[in-house]
């Protein structure tokens, strides 16, 4: 199994140590601000995990908690004053927002340096043209899980199912770069089981429990499930059935303890980054 908590924690003890270090030379301690705009349930839990992965990581939280009939312009001019604090690194707008504010004029309106989430143009078109800048947490938390269990995914035939903008379409680069041949499977991919029987890494981003139909998971394949959802019966699941998928599967992500800890854990590991601090991703021990 590819364990979630495992490497999540080794990302926020390397954050931790190098924050640390940082303070203790005359560094400022980065801090982030986390805004929730209303009260969507699984936002505020979201949004209260990450407070609690700053005091992990050694990094301040700023919590802004703004009603959910804030106007965008209000919203934009928080944005803007915390564009301009000194004592801000890192912000981050928990998505999704509200239906009368745009979510892209709001990602685009935060400060490409303090651009945590890796959501804004500038940074989504650095990351397209190998260029270094704040980078999609989940997407780059799933190439450092791979690198932490010593996966390479050059030359692999990898498939991602799902393109969204903040994990398909980002971990398509992402593993372009780390020299996989890549294939994007989405709503209008015709036979969904033909490409993922060939995946020797298969992420899977839709957000539908089985969507993917475990019996295609090729034999020894590596099988990252991004989906969370929430049964009826209130268990959270992913897109994958775990139980049949890793049966075939060489490596496995579980649901809950999967991708989810990592995203969190990268966002703070890009908010040291926004402050200055050098993070050095960690690497299983071979003991
Ligand atoms: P979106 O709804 O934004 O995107 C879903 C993607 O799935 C779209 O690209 C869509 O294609 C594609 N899709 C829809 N139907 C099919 C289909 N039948 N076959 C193939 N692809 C299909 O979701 P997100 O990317 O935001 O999230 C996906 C899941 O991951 C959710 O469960 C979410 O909760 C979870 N998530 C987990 C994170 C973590 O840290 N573990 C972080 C972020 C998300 P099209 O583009 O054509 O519409």
């Amino acid at each position: 199994m590819l364990d979630g908590i495992e490497v999540s924690g080794a990302i926020l003890d390397s954050v931790r140590d190098a924050t640390d270090k940082y303070v203790a030379s005359g560094g400022r301690r980065p801090g982030l601000a986390v805004v929730l705009v209303g009260t969507d349930p699984a936002s505020a839990i979201y949004v209260r995990a990450k407070r609690k992965d700053c005091m992990k990581a050694g990094i301040t939280a700023r919590d802004i908690d703004l009603p959910a009939d804030t106007s965008q312009q209000d919203l934009l001019d928080l944005i803007d004053q915390l564009n301009h604090d000194d004592d801000i690194q890192g912000i981050l707008v928990q998505l999704p927002l509200p239906p009368h504010i745009e979510e892209t004029a709001i990602t685009n309106s935060i400060k490409s340096d303090k651009d945590v989430d890796g959501f804004h143009a500038f940074n989504v078109g650095r990351l397209a043209l190998r260029q270094p800048g704040l980078r999609p947490c989940t997407a780059r938390g799933i190439v450092t899980l791979l690198n932490y269990y010593g996966i390479d995914s050059k030359g692999k035939h990898c498939v991602i199912v799902g393109a969204s903008n903040i994990v398909g379409r980002p971990m398509g680069l992402e593993l372009l770069h780390a020299g996989a041949t890549v294939t994007t499977c989405h709503r209008f991919t015709t036979d969904l089981e033909a490409f993922v029987r060939q995946a020797e890494i298969l992420v899977v981003a839709v957000g539908q429990p089985g969507i993917v139909n475990a019996e295609w998971v090729a034999d020894g394949a590596i099988v990252i499930d991004v989906g969370i959802n929430r049964l009826d019966s209130g268990k959270l699941v992913g897109d994958m059935d775990f139980e049949l998928a890793a049966r075939k599967a060489a490596w496995i992500t579980p649901v809950p303890g999967g991708v989810g800890p990592i995203t969190r854990a990268t966002l703070m590991q890009n908010t040291a980054e926004a402050a200055g601090i050098h993070i050095v991703d960690p690497k299983k021990s071979q003991d």
